[in-house]
């Protein structure tokens, strides 16, 4: 396996203080056009949202020129990041002070407001929290057409705005935009030294994962990156990356990795104990076959695979692909022509605190059987109303992404709402980027209703933009 070409470097492109504000005022123009009796949306191309949406009526707020990085401070590191940069653009912006966000999820068109309003996660999560943590200011454009910078509580008391601050993380855009965040960075060398371990019992894996949260060690050496798999019953892997400035792995340089050709990332996981990757290539390891998910447009085959143009190995092409099959119904049709039962689509990603993951793995296994599963442990370091983890407390992120052939109740998402039901049992939380079933009530209950409603009415009392419910769960 040899290392492409060292990836090429686009010039610098910070935007700058002026350029972001002329995209802010095209963004106002473009709310004053819109009539006061519709609601407010976004016109953005790129989305890595999975629920279904009502299509858009009127033209959308106007974003363009808001997907830049407007300035690094590499001394003091921090970035001031407009709301619709991807992370793709802004990881390139940040290596090359040998920088990076605190925490870059997998997916390289998210963006950074996606996923502080949508929540994110990666492999620093154990020790980095989820990327609404390390924010430490946002201006949010509200829904009465202002914008406003809200800051996190520092040691001298709250925060400006602090109530939009914090119930923002996790209220898709249903509070305001962020055009504008400062956040914080932490340096990187150039390599990840990678630790592919096995555990044969869930039970063994729990407990690793909560010594290597105590320590941010395992067998001696330094845990920078965790994240794991789960194969198959019996078969759970934990990944761990340590920094490094050389491409070393047990002791001997060798050359780096790299996942964007015929090999593909997660297959490596069962194949080697150790291996090493450009910290670029560690943080989009995942992107390339989106997973495993590129498996079902056959991107994983090899006599597919070598055709398929390497710049469209990424996961908003697989995205693009979803869509169409969506858009024509095209899986749903072999299905019916080869008399296979209807599928339901199994989207999900959830947290269940670290001791009961084998609990959810087994009943995983026995109601849904898909495999693999992703787990990805955090623990987040404050209190955020709208998505309420316990601070401090040890979670495990289980994302799963497939469908179930379910028969003809598949409409009705039985799979989907056992999850559901099974994660509060469990004591855990639902992402709510994808489809989500709850009542009023109990959404309310887990997700902080009244609170939510409160902030929504003191900065958008004419109610312009969708309720978190009503994008959620009603699907607008
Ligand atoms: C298959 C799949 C796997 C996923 N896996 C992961 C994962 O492993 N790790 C991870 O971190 N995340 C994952 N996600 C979730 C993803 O991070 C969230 O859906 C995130 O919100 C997407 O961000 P985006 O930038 O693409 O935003 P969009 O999809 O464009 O928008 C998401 C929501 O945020 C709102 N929004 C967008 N920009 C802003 C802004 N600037 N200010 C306020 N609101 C805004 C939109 O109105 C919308 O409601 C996954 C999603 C899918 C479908």
């Amino acid at each position: 396996m040899t290392r492409r070409p060292g990836s090429k470097l686009h010039p610098v492109a910070l935007i700058g203080r002026e350029r972001h504000q002329e995209a802010v005022d095209r963004l106002r123009r473009s709310y004053d056009a819109i009539a006061p009796s519709d609601t407010v949306r976004l016109a953005k191309k790129t989305s890595n949202l999975f629920r279904q949406r009502a299509a858009a009526s009127g033209p959308g707020l106007d974003v363009s020129g808001l997907d830049g990085v407007i300035g690094i401070d590499p001394a003091g590191r921090t970035a001031d990041v407009q709301g619709m940069c991807t992370y793709e653009h802004l990881v390139e912006e940040t290596l090359r002070h040998g920088l990076i966000p605190f925490v870059v999820p997998q997916l390289k068109t998210i963006t950074l407001g996606g996923a502080v309003t949508g929540l994110g996660i990666e492999s620093t999560s154990f020790r980095n929290g989820l990327p609404h943590e390390s924010v430490l200011e946002m201006d949010i454009f509200t829904g009465s057409g202002e914008v406003v910078t809200a800051s996190q509580a520092g040691p001298d008391g709250e925060g400006e705005h602090a109530d939009l601050f914090r119930t923002f993380p996790n209220s898709y855009g249903s509070l305001g935009y962020a055009t504008r965040l400062r956040i914080r960075l932490e340096p990187v060398p150039a390599y990840a030294a990678l630790r592919h371990v096995r555990f044969h019992e869930a039970d063994k894996l729990a407990a690793a994962i909560a010594e290597i949260v105590d320590s941010r060690a395992w067998d001696g050496i330094r845990v920078d990156g965790m994240d794991g798999v789960a194969f198959a019953p019996g078969e759970y892997y934990l990944t761990l990356a340590t920094w490094s400035q050389s491409p070393e792995v047990g002791g001997r340089q060798q050359e780096p990795s790299d996942y964007t050709g015929m090999d593909v990332y997660y297959r490596s996981i069962q194949e080697r104990e150790i291996d090493v990757l450009t910290v670029h290539d560690y943080l989009w390891r995942w992107d390339t076959d989106w997973f495993w998910c590129s498996g079902a447009f056959g991107a994983q085959d090899p006599r597919i695979r070598r055709f398929w143009p390497r710049r469209w190995r990424r996961s908003d092409v697989y995205m693009k692909l979803l869509g169409l099959d969506r858009r024509f119904g095209i899986a749903d049709r072999l299905d019916r022509r080869a008399g296979r039962p209807q599928r339901e689509r199994v989207i999900q990603d959830v947290e269940v605190p670290v001791e009961r993951i084998g609990d959810f793995l087994d009943w995983f296994d026995a109601e849904v059987g898909m495999r693999p599963v992703w787990l990805c442990p955090l623990v987040a370091t404050g209190d955020w109303p709208t998505y309420p983890l316990e601070a401090g407390r040890t979670y495990i992120n289980a994302g799963f992404w497939g469908t179930v052939h379910v028969g003809p109740d598949a409409p009705g998402a039985p799979r989907n709402r056992a999850i559901e039901a099974k994660v509060h049992e469990l004591g855990g939380h639902k992402s709510l980027y994808s489809d989500a079933f709850y009542d009023k009530d109990t959404f309310d209950r887990l997700y902080d209703g009244p609170n939510l409603a409160a902030v929504k009415h003191r900065y958008d009392p004419d109610d312009r933009f969708i309720t978190l419910y009503d994008k959620a769960v009603a699907r607008r």
